[in-house]
């Protein structure tokens, strides 16, 4: 099983060549840091604002994660502390954000990747060594435990039952999640982040398709349902 993540050295013995698949690279990055603050709030803020993207979120009562959307070449270690304060504070209108010492910065950039193949032989791919997602809609993790739990439940019917009939499928089954995830990772992005091509136009529109989710319930429960992850059948 190859479940060792996204430079995967199982990947090539099942497609062939390490950067078989489908890939996407987007033109901003996440400038990440942990700090040492207690909560700003108590549930994760996701800001689209006029100053561009931010995410609050929470580790614990005393370390924080937090991320605003930066050029994918920026150098973590050229912003000083109260720069990076201040680009937080100001992509959230209306909170006010409590600081500490910043003792992590990152820059993540954002890529998508479905392997071109799941299983070859007796060799099947899990996790990131199958498939990459951008940040936003936190799918990385999950969709790595349900790639595992698919070829577990496989995995136990061939070797107890002698029924290769959920290995054969393991690949098409766990592809159906793992596209759904992609469009997830990519709407929940498309949607919250600034681009380089974008007008006013397209600002307002992407405000309009904000809106359109949070003030619906059925658009509020498949944000629900895709960012917690699907049942399986
Ligand atoms: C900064 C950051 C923040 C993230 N935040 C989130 C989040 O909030 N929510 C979320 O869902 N996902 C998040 N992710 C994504 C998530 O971490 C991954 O999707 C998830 O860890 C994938 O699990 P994995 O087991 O497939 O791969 P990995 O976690 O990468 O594990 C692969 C393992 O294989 C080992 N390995 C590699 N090569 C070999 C080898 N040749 N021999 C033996 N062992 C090997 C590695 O040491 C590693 O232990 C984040 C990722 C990053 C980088």
């Amino acid at each position: 099983m190859g479940a060792d993540g996204s430079r995967s050295v199982v990947r090539p013995a099942v497609t062939g060549a390490s950067r078989n698949g489908y890939f996407r690279e987007y033109p901003f990055a996440w400038f990440g840091i942990l700090c040492k603050a207690p909560e700003s709030a108590p549930e994760l803020i996701y800001s689209n604002s006029d100053n561009g993207f931010a995410l609050i979120s929470q580790r614990s009562h005393d370390v924080q994660r937090m991320y605003f959307q930066c050029d994918p070449d920026a150098d973590p270690n050229t912003l000083s502390e109260a720069g990076i304060w201040e680009t937080l504070q100001s992509r959230v209108p209306g909170v006010t954000l409590k600081e500490g010492p910043i003792f992590q910065r990152d820059v993540l950039r954002f890529r998508s990747f479905v392997a071109s193949e799941l299983r070859h032989g007796r060799a099947a791919l899990v996790g990131d060594a199958a498939h990459t997602v951008p940040p936003t809609g936190a799918k990385g993790m999950n969709l790595a435990v349900a790639d595992v739990v698919l070829l577990a439940r496989a995995l136990r019917t061939m070797l107890k039952e002698n029924d290769d009939r959920l290995i054969d499928a393991y690949p098409d089954d766990a592809m159906k999640r793992i596209w759904k995830a992609q469009h997830f990772s990519w709407w929940m992005t498309s949607m919250l982040h600034q681009l380089p091509e974008h007008n006013d136009f397209d600002q307002r529109r992407q405000l309009g398709e904000l809106r359109s989710v949070v003030d619906s319930e059925a658009g509020r429960t498949y944000l629900a349902e895709a960012y917690t992850g699907w049942p399986f059948d």
